[in-house]
Parts: C-alpha cells; structure tokens; sequence
C-alpha cells in the first residue's frame, strides 16, 4: 500500500505539471495520458513491479518538459527516482540536432532503470508517431524520428531484451503503417 500511495503521489505530481500541455498529434490529447502509456508498457510488457521505475517512468517528461527540477524530484519522491528520471532528460541548453545525437551517444551509459524507463517512453513515442503524428510532420519527418528511435533503442545495451523485442514489433508496425499513408 505504501508503494501504490507512493505512485499515485507521482501521478498526481506529474498530471499536474502537464496540466496545460497537450501531446502534438492531431488529436491534442492530455500530456499525461502519455507518461501513463509508458508505465502502462512497462508493467504490460516486461511485468515491471519495481515501483521507483514506474514512478520514474509517470514522471519522466517533467523535468524536460516542465518547470520541474531535479531537486524538486529528490525532495519529493527521493534521490534513486530522480536519479533514473535525471538519465532520461535531455540537456535544454543543447540545440534540438545535438540533443538528438547525444541521445544516441548517451544510451550506452544508460542504467538498466534507464533504459527500461527510456525504451518504453521510445515505444509509446513511435505508436504515436504511426497512429497519431504531429499535424504538420510529413511522412518524411515520421521516418526519421522511427529510425532515429531505433538508433537510441539500439545503443540501450542495458535494455530489457523483452522490451526491445517489444519495440522491435512495434517498429515494424508502425514503418508499415507508414507505407500505406
Ligand atoms: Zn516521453
């Protein structure tokens, strides 16, 4: 009960630093919807009970994304959480193209929490991309972000082999989905 309390405290925490923010794709949904979709992956796919990765996974965009520091993770859910949520945040003071390719640098390095929280953020990212990508990315655009997802997943050596394959499947799909559009 205590860890369920402890999920919820970074649900709620999360959902609320979202609140104003929507996802990109055409139907604008909730932000939160996606950090949910990638603890949702992780306990579905690879049974994840580990609850400081699956309130690092619900928490995982707020530092990035938000005005959320690193210090306000620790204080409120302890170091290990923002620690693996710390793994998974770009560097804002890069530019988009760097960050991109230190992403793909950076994976190497990445702690077995990290990667689990980082493939399965990669999954839901690429599922939203074929199902319901940015209005003003063109099929162009979509390739790349499904081949530069691929590179990163790729360089996740401390990734879960059930999650990658995982990804792998997803991929497939959603580069096939990409044909037909
Ligand atoms: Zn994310």
């Amino acid at each position: 009960m205590e860890n369920m309390a402890l999920f919820l405290k970074a649900l709620h925490f999360a959902a609320d630093k979202h609140r104003d923010q929507r996802r990109k794709g055409e139907d604008a949904s909730p932000y939160i919807n996606h950090p949910i979709h990638v603890a949702q992956i992780l306990t579905e796919v690879v049974g994840v009970e580990d609850i400081g990765v699956l309130c690092a996974a619900v928490l995982h965009d707020t530092v990035e994304d938000t005005e959320t520091t690193s210090e306000d993770l620790e204080r409120e859910f302890g170091s290990r959480i923002a620690g693996i949520v710390a793994e998974v945040t770009d560097d804002k003071g890069l530019p988009k193209e760097r960050r991109k390719q230190e992403q793909i640098a950076h994976a190497h390095f990445i702690s077995p929490e990290g990667a689990l929280v980082k493939v399965a953020d990669k999954i839901s990212n690429i599922t939203d991309v074929a199902d319901h990508p940015p209005l003003d990315w063109g099929r162009q655009r979509r390739q790349e972000y499904l081949d530069w997802a691929a590179e990163v997943v790729a360089n996740c050596r401390a990734a879960d082999p059930g999650l990658v394959n995982h990804f792998e499947a997803v991929l497939a799909k959603s580069k096939q989905a990409l044909d037909f559009k």
